[in-house]
C-alpha cells in the first residue's frame, strides 16, 4: 500500500509514474469516459426500427388511427402497453409522452412550482423548498433540482438504496422537504439495486409535507448485464407500495428507451396514481396537442412487448459486458494494491463509480484530461458539484470500442496512482 512506503521508497515510485505519464501524454490521446452514451454498435442494433418497421402504408395504430395526424395526448394505447413494461406498472397508468424522461421530470417538477397539487401551496410560493439527493448520485437531476432553486441536501446512498434513518429523519419534521430523487435500479452511478425494506420505507415515511413526491427514475430498470433477475430479486414496485401505504400520490415514476434504442430520439414515459395522472394530464393539454405518434409505432413494433424488450437488452448487454468486465480486471490488477481506492462492480446499467483516496478526485480528472482522457467532472456525482471529500469520479465505459477503453483505463489508472503518490508526498513534506 501507498502509505506504507517510506518516503524514499515513495519517492522513487513518484518518479516512475511521472515518468509513466509524460509517456501517456506524448502519445497524443483523444478518448473519452465522461458521458453514459450507448456505443455506435449498440446504436446499430436498433437500425430496423428506422428502415423497415413503419412506412408511408402502415401508419395506422391498432384502433386504425391514422398516426401521421394530430391526436392522442396521453399516448397510443399499445404505446402505453409498451413503456408499462419499462415502468413495472400498467398500461392504464402510463402517459407516454416525448423523447426525453428528463423532460418529463422537469416538467412534472415546474408545474409543481407552479401550480401546487392536492390543494397544497405551489412550491414557488414557499421561501424555500429542500429536495433529498442521494450520493453519488446523476448530475442532471441535480441540475434540474438547482435551476428550480430547491436547497438540496445529500444523503448517503447505501448499498440497499438511500440511507433511510436519515431519509425519514429529515422529511419527518420539516415540510418544507418536498421530494427525493431516486434511480431504483443500476443507480448512476453506483449501479446499487433499492432493497424492498428500502422501498417500503419510502412509501410508508411519514413526511410532514403531505405534496412530498418521490421520483422514481427507472432509467436502468432493463438494463441488466448478466440477464433478467427472477421476480424474487426486481426491485419493489413503488406504485404498489405507496398505495398499500395509504400514500398513493407520493410517487411519480419514469423512463425511457434513451438507452435501449436512440438516445434523443426515444420514447419517454411516466406513470403515477390516476388522482396525479388526471392532474399531469390537465396541464400536458395546455402544453401539446399530442407527442410524437410515428416514433410510438416504430418502438412497438421494432420492441413489440416485454419478452422482445429481453431479447433486445440482451444483445446490448452481449456488447457491454466485455467492457464492464474490463473496467473491474482493470482496476482490481492495477489499484488493488495501492490502497485507499474502492469501486462498484455493477450488474447493470451504464456506470461504474469510483472512490479515489479522499482529495485526489480533481487531479485524477485534470491529469487524465491532460493525457488526452475525459472523464466527468469530479465532484459531478455531488449536488452542487461539491465532493466533501473530493474523492469520487463516475466511469462511464459504454461509449469506446474495446481498446479506445482499454487504452484509456491505462491512463485513469496511472493518473490515480500518480495523484495519490503526489498527495502522500506533499502531506509529509
Ligand atoms: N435518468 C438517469 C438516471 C440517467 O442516467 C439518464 C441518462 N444518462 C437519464 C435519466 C436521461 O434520460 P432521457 O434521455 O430519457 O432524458
Amino acid at each position: 500500500m501507498y502509505a506504507d512506503l517510506e518516503t524514499s521508497a515513495l519517492e522513487a515510485l513518484t518518479a516512475r509514474l511521472e515518468r509513466d505519464f509524460g509517456a501517456m501524454k506524448a502519445r497524443g490521446l483523444s478518448l473519452n469516459m465522461a458521458r453514459g452514451k450507448p456505443a455506435a454498435e449498440q446504436l446499430d442494433l436498433s437500425m430496423p426500427m428506422l428502415s423497415s418497421v413503419v412506412d408511408s402504408a402502415s401508419c395506422a395504430a391498432e384502433s386504425g388511427l391514422d398516426c401521421r395526424n394530430y391526436g392522442v395526448l396521453d399516448g397510443l394505447p399499445e404505446a402505453k402497453r409498451l413503456m408499462a413494461v419499462f415502468l413495472d406498472d400498467i398500461p392504464e397508468r402510463v402517459v407516454v409522452g416525448g423523447t426525453s424522461s428528463l423532460t418529463l421530470m422537469y416538467d412534472a417538477l415546474v408545474r409543481l412550482c407552479l401550480f401546487g397539487t392536492d390543494g397544497c401551496a405551489p412550491w414557488s410560493s414557499l421561501d424555500q423548498v429542500k429536495w433529498l439527493c442521494p450520493v453519488p448520485g446523476y448530475d442532471r437531476h441535480f441540475a434540474i433540482a438547482e435551476a428550480l432553486g430547491f436547497q438540496m441536501i445529500p444523503v448517503a446512498l447505501t448499498d440497499e438504496g438511500p440511507d433511510m434513518d436519515a431519509v425519514e429523519s429529515l422529511v419527518r419534521d420539516d415540510e418544507s422537504v418536498k421530494g427525493i430523487w431516486c434511480v431504483p435500479q443500476y443507480a448512476n452511478p453506483s449501479g446499487t439495486t433499492y432493497s424492498d425494506d428500502t422501498v417500503r420505507r419510502l412509501a410508508t415515511m411519514e413526511c410532514a409535507a403531505s405534496d412530498f413526491r418521490i421520483i422514481w427514475d427507472n432509467a436502468y430498470g432493463v438494463h441488466h448485464l448478466y440477464g433478467e433477475p427472477g421476480r424474487q430479486s426486481r426491485v419493489l414496485d413503488i406504485g404498489k407500495a405507496c398505495d398499500q401505504a395509504k400514500n398513493p400520490r407520493r410517487y411519480l415514476k419514469f423512463a425511457s428507451t434513451s438507452k435501449v434504442t436512440f438516445p434523443g430520439a426515444g420514447l419517454a414515459a411516466l406513470a403515477a396514481a390516476p388522482e396525479n395522472l388526471d392532474e399531469i394530464k390537465r396541464h400536458m393539454g395546455a402544453a401539446t396537442i399530442g407527442y410524437d405518434k410515428l416514433n410510438q409505432l416504430r418502438h412497438v413494433r421494432f420492441l413489440e412487448d416485454a419478452r422482445g424488450v429481453a431479447e433486445h437488452m440482451a444483445r446490448h448487454a452481449r456488447i457491454l459486458r466485455p467492457k464492464f468486465e474490463l473496467v473491474a480486471r482493470k482496476l482490481e490488477e492495477s489499484l488493488s494494491d495501492v490502497g485507499g481506492c474502492s469501486w462498484s462492480t455493477p450488474q447493470g446499467g451504464y456506470f461504474v463509480s469510483f472512490d479515489a483516496p479522499e482529495g485526489c478526485a480533481s487531479r485524477i480528472v485534470e491529469l487524465a484530461a491532460e493525457a488526452g482522457v475525459t472523464m466527468t467532472g469530479a465532484g459531478a456525482t455531488w449536488p452542487y458539484g461539491r465532493d466533501p471529500r473530493d474523492s469520487n469520479i463516475r466511469i462511464a465505459p459504454t461509449l469506446p470500442p474495446l481498446h479506445e477503453l482499454d487504452e484509456a483505463l491505462d491512463v485513469f489508472v496511472c493518473c490515480v496512482k500518480l495523484a495519490y503518490a503526489r498527495k502522500l508526498l506533499e502531506s509529509r513534506r
